[in-house]
């Protein structure tokens, strides 16, 4: 290792330890709306170093600004959120905004980093997709297919953006499904990367050897907090995204994707990695740092592999015909939206069944020598969901009851309680099998050991209950 890198990590690890005083607190959880930061964008104003200006509008007039800062020859493009579920280093970029605005010890860096680059930023690019908390634009379209046809305002924003700043680095920020992993293993891709080829051969040309450079420095200062936990997107070349074409057009482009991290489900530690290595980035960009790094050391990161669920299940003994079979469960807890998407609940699946020795699970449960066996349904008809909570639930559960059945139907999208609801004319056959929401339970012999419920769990015997929310089926 060189000395330079050793002063990166020391220098990311002040960043990292001092995340705290720059976290922007109006953005606490994944579901916010372009209302909640077009105030912050405002404030920037505030700081003559800032110019902000509005570049174009979405489909839906929602006006998309363009924040610069720093007066430097190097020119950096940074744009979150083209996906609007995908907001975790959109919370990185406000970070790094009061990080920029605060005067302390980090002024030198600051100093320098203004004189060295111009920072240009487009937080939140989709923020029609943003408001309902999905990945496509107003009109369906995924921006990131748009590239070159360009129907939606969002893609011609970008592209117009990249042809006149003429950036010589660009930041492409999204998230990722949080149930890749990185390489074939149990661990979760917690941050991947790509450096986006710009053609069918996958060639290297300077301009993609310098986003590699860079990757893989955030990758030495990332594997600091998340040792095994840094993944690479396969560079198939995608001729209709943006990354692909950026990179083609001359600017070297580093994408990031955020993923999963154990119990951060609202992604707050996964932001926080983002601001790091971002700004060691930037660091490296402005004191041109990144050239002395092999870019080989790129193709030792580990590649995306899908070997997770949320939850595995290993070893349980389930009867067929009369005979007992040995199966694993491999279960996703999917989102869904409720209302205006300000909020969410979970809908389970069982994903697979059978032999998943090969997989693993962020969640894992050894169920050897316990029995899958459906869960009780409650004699009571309800009337309403809100009835559920006349009932002692926690002893319900201990009795193995999982199920009640409603006497009408209702339109309540979710149910906030860890039970199980089924509509008047749902036919339940109540069998575990794919497809279908995980709700069983595991015993062996009659004592209960496991209370599953829409893919989450409750252990009687320790008493650990991780159950969450109910679901209507
Ligand atoms: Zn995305």
């Amino acid at each position: 290792m060189t000395t330079s890198t050793g002063q990166d990590l020391l220098f990311a690890n002040q960043l990292f330890d001092n995340h705290a005083t720059y976290r922007q607190t109006a953005l606490a959880h994944r579901r916010f709306k372009q209302t909640d930061i077009l105030p912050l964008i405002d404030s920037l104003k505030n700081d003559s170093r800032f110019e902000v200006t509005q570049v174009g509008e979405s489909v839906e007039k929602r006006p998309i600004q363009l924040i610069k800062i720093g007066n430097g020859p190097r020119k950096v493009l940074l744009w979150s959120q083209m996906h609007g579920d995908e907001p975790t280093a959109t919370m990185a970029l406000f970070d790094l905004f009061n990080f920029l605005r605060a005067d302390d010890s980090f002024n030198e860096f600051r100093q320098q980093l203004l004189a060295e680059t111009t920072l240009y930023f487009v937080p939140m690019l989709n923020p029609d997709g943003a408001e309902r908390y999905q990945r496509r634009n107003a009109w369906d379209i995924d921006l990131n297919r748009d590239a070159l046809r360009l129907q939606s305002p969002e893609s011609r924003i970008l592209k117009n953006l990249q042809q006149t700043l003429k950036p010589d680095f660009g930041f492409n920020l999204h998230d990722q499904n949080t149930r890749y992993s990185a390489g074939p293993t149990a661990k979760q891709a917690t941050i991947s990367f790509l450096a986006t080829a710009y053609d069918e051969g996958r060639n290297i040309n300077p301009v993609r050897e310098r986003s590699m450079q860079l990757i893989v420095g955030m990758n030495r200062v990332l594997q600091q907090y998340i040792p095994g936990g840094v993944g690479r997107f396969s560079d198939e070349f995608e001729p209709r995204a943006f990354g692909d074409n950026i990179q083609k057009w001359g600017t070297t482009l580093i994408l990031i994707e955020s993923g999963g991290y154990p119990n951060d489900p609202e992604k707050q530690f996964i932001r926080k990695l983002n601001f790091v290595a971002i700004l060691s980035a930037l660091q490296s960009i402005a004191t041109d740092a990144y050239r002395q790094v092999p870019r080989t050391e790129y193709n030792t990161i580990p590649e995306n592999e899908r070997y997770l669920y949320d939850l595995l299940i290993r070893n349980a003994q389930l009867v067929r015909n009369g005979k007992t079979v040995t199966v694993d469960l491999g279960i996703n807890r999917n989102e869904v939206n409720i209302g205006h998407a300000t909020t969410f609940s979970y809908r389970s699946e069982v994903e697979d069944l059978g032999d998943l020795s090969t997989f693993y699970g962020i969640e894992e449960i050894d169920a050897s020598g316990l029995q899958l066996a459906p869960g009780r349904v409650h004699d009571d008809m309800l009337r309403t969901v809100a009835d559920l909570r006349k009932y002692p639930l926690d002893s319900l559960l201990q009795q193995g009851f999982t199920t009640f059945r409603l006497a009408t139907h209702t339109a309540a999208p979710a149910v906030d309680v860890p039970f199980h609801l089924l509509q008047p004319k749902t036919l339940s056959s109540r069998n575990v099998q794919t497809g279908k929401i995980p709700t069983f339970l595991l015993r062996k012999g009659k004592q209960i050991r496991y209370v599953i419920i829409n893919g989450f769990f409750y252990d009687l015997i320790t008493g650990e209950n991780k159950l969450i929310n109910g679901v209507i089926e």
